[in-house]
């Protein structure tokens, strides 16, 4: 990591209020805590060139409180990134504060860093954890990862979160949705649509795949649904 985060401060690349623009609590406002690095790189990554630059805690819960009272009430403070669970020193005793101040706090992650999530599961109301297909991010195969991981976020109120494009592979998505049917077959599964030239839901060949995927996905869990990205869509943040 280049900018290893402490307890008492971390790189942030921005906070600010805006829609949720992803999975099951699409569309209400959220306050954003957006941390700088990962340690995985998918292909399709829009975040990963962002600086950050270093902020203490009380600097990041001043400023979340400011924007509650300037532009909220905000449904969650969203951890996310980069990974936010790189960021566990500083991330856990924030959310414990921002709790405290009546706060929720949501987690955006990968769905990777398994002893991290356990250290902060406590803290967390709802977790958004991706799996990630190879084919689509061009990485390595993290399904056993994800089992782990699941089997820790179930915990809270979960969903996951499938980035799909026209390069998945059909045996790679029924081996996530075999993890999630396995493990917590009660957590919902977003599937979202990814293209290269245009919005995802814009590429009539790719909705029609996904709506597919979306029929074979509800043969092995209970609720599988497209969401596309709703920031895209409205063109904000
Ligand atoms: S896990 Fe998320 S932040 Fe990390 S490289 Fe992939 S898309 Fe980017």
């Amino acid at each position: 990591m280049n900018h290893p985060p402490t307890a008492d401060s971390a790189r942030i690349t921005e906070i600010f209020s805006s829609l949720q623009g992803e999975g099951i609590r699409l569309g209400e406002r959220h306050i954003f805590v957006r941390f700088e690095e990962c340690h995985i790189h998918c292909a399709y990554c829009d975040e990963l060139h962002k600086i950050g630059r270093e902020m203490t805690r009380t600097e990041a819960f001043d400023e979340i409180l400011r924007l509650e009272k300037a532009e909220g009430p905000h449904t969650y403070v969203s951890f996310t990134g980069g990974e936010p669970l790189m960021y566990l020193s500083f991330i856990k005793p924030l959310a414990r504060e921002l709790r405290k101040a009546g706060l929720k706090i949501y987690l955006e992650t990968n769905g990777i860093l398994v002893p991290a999530l356990a250290e902060m599961i406590e803290e967390c109301d709802l977790i958004a954890m991706d799996m990630k297909p190879p084919s689509v991010t061009g990485e390595r195969n993290f399904d056993a990862e994800h089992r782990q991981f699941l089997e820790i976020a179930r915990q809270k109120e979960t969903f996951v979160k499938i980035i799909l494009s026209k390069e998945v592979q059909e045996a790679e998505f029924i081996a996530e949705l075999s993890i999630v049917r396995d493990v917590a077959p009660e957590v919902p599964v977003v599937l979202v649509p990814l293209s290269a030239d245009v919005e995802g839901h814009e590429d009539p060949e790719l909705m029609q795949r996904l709506q597919a995927l979306q029929r074979l996905g509800s043969k092995y869990v209970r609720s599988v649904r497209i969401v596309p990205r709703f920031h895209k869509i409205l063109k904000i943040k």
